[in-house]
């Protein structure tokens, strides 16, 4: 042990079910990066989770800034939210018709988003992403389509694909199972690359459906991108007759209730949404215009569907969290109180010339191990920085302070952390980098 280290956490218990899980799931869990497999030790099995906080099968403690990976922007357990959901399941679970809360929330959105004039629920955001391109695709009668290098959507076909060499490329499938002849209708380019997009767009001309991005590239590190940039995109697609889908999974109701496309005040004609919007429990959607929505089934031609779509619980639980997000104030106090935090970690850390940055917008973060002033795009991340981040989550973790285990991932700052429990976390960062530093 390096002098400043602290000893390892606890894990009896964790490891414990860690090895039955093992028994049950492929790699012990139900989705990849739970694993642990870019940190140390096994997976932490989660008991409970209160306000900002996080307790673990060993009984650990954690400030969380995983946050369930961004839909608890209310923290853990709200009592608004349990409250509404608890009423709702007394009245049954699932009916597979239409009720009520579909309508009650939609309107909460709809109402409060100078966006989208109609929406469709779905499960999941892979669900929600996969639905707008076939939207997309359905509305201009066109195949391909062009997404990022450094952006997720989701698990589906057509989105997991990265990029072959050179400016323009077709992608080369990201996982197994996936036909070339599917990955081949996606094209991948560099964020930040005006040229690379004019390039696809010359090169496969009345061919593209639509762009896909993340406005706020928040799933492999955090790449902002300019609003000249993403205005670009708005007239580059105008221009060729694609539609331009911004996947707001993580960015809607989290840089404003009207999310990247509110905050940059930039209008895609496909928005999708998750994560926040459920309120913790399974929820996604997709937004656009009436005209553009007419294409849905049972409307138009464009098939999509869901059995549990819509849930009355789940429902009650978007309607809960949305309620308070729509309160006037809700976010400059947030993203305050985050920027606050972040200032103070990059403060501390120029001030000791250590190689670190932490990128922010509203209440997102990435802490990157860098000189660099900006990050704009995957290619920008070094892979060896990765290494300094599984030593600074061990020696977090060992302090009581949970991130998402990989440093590609972000971190998120709910409500429930009050200014008190940013301290703790800020002093704990602070011991950390003087850790990861002195190596
Ligand atoms: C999380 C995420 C998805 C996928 O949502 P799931 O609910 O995990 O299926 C899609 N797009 C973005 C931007 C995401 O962050």
């Amino acid at each position: 042990m390096v002098y400043g280290e602290k000893p390892d956490i606890s894990r009896e218990k964790s490891a414990e079910l860690y090895e039955k899980a093992k028994k049950c799931f492929p790699g012990g869990v139900n989705s990849p990066v739970r694993a642990f497999k870019s940190v140390y030790g096994t997976p932490l099995f989660i008991e409970k989770g209160d306000g900002c906080r996080l307790w673990d099968a060993d009984g650990n403690e954690f400030i969380d800034f995983c946050c369930s990976w961004g839909p608890l922007i209310l923290g853990h357990n709200h009592p608004k939210v349990r409250e509404k959901v608890t009423e709702e399941m007394q009245k049954g679970m699932s009916f597979g018709a239409p009720t009520a809360l579909e309508t009650e929330l939609a309107e909460l959105i709809l109402k409060n988003n100078r966006f989208i004039e109609k929406i469709r629920f779905t499960s999941s955001g892979t669900e929600a992403v996969m639905s707008a391109i076939r939207l997309a695709r359905g509305a201009t009668k066109r195949d391909k389509i062009i997404k990022f290098e450094g952006c997720y959507h989701g698990h589906s076909d057509s989105l997991l694909v990265k990029a072959g060499s050179g400016l323009v490329t077709f992608g080369e499938t990201s996982s197994a199972g996936i036909p070339k002849s599917f990955a081949e209708e996606t094209i991948v380019v560099s964020l930040n690359d005006e040229e690379a997009l004019k390039a696809a767009f010359n090169q496969f001309k009345d061919q593209i459906a639509c762009v896909i991005i993340e406005p706020v590239p928040a799933n492999n590190g955090l790449l902002l991108q300019s609003k000249a940039y993403l205005q670009f995109l708005r007239e580059i697609c105008t221009q060729n007759g694609a539609l331009l889908i911004f996947d707001e999974v993580i960015s809607g109701f989290r840089v404003s209730f009207e999310g990247a496309a509110g905050y940059y005040d930039i209008q895609p004609d496909i928005i999708t949404y998750g994560k926040i919007i459920g309120g913790g429990l399974p929820v996604g959607a997709y937004g656009a215009s009436a005209q553009l929505m007419a294409n849905i089934s049972p409307e138009g031609g464009v098939y999509q569907a869901g059995t549990l779509s819509g849930n009355p619980v789940a429902m009650a639980a978007g309607i809960a969290q949305l309620s308070e997000l729509a309160k006037s104030g809700f976010y400059k106090e947030l993203n305050t109180k985050t920027e606050e935090f972040t200032n103070a970690i990059q403060r501390y850390a120029t001030s000791k010339n250590y190689a670190f940055k932490v990128f922010q917008i509203a209440s997102i973060f990435w802490f990157a191990f860098t000189d660099a002033d900006a990050i704009q795009t995957a290619e920008a991340i070094d892979p060896a920085s990765m290494e300094q981040f599984k030593l600074m989550h061990r020696e977090l973790l060992n302090r009581g302070i949970y991130l998402g285990p990989s440093g590609y991932e972000v971190g998120f700052v709910s409500v429930a952390h009050s200014k008190i429990d940013l301290e703790k976390a800020k002093r704990a960062i602070f011991e950390c980098l003087d850790i990861v530093f002195k190596r």
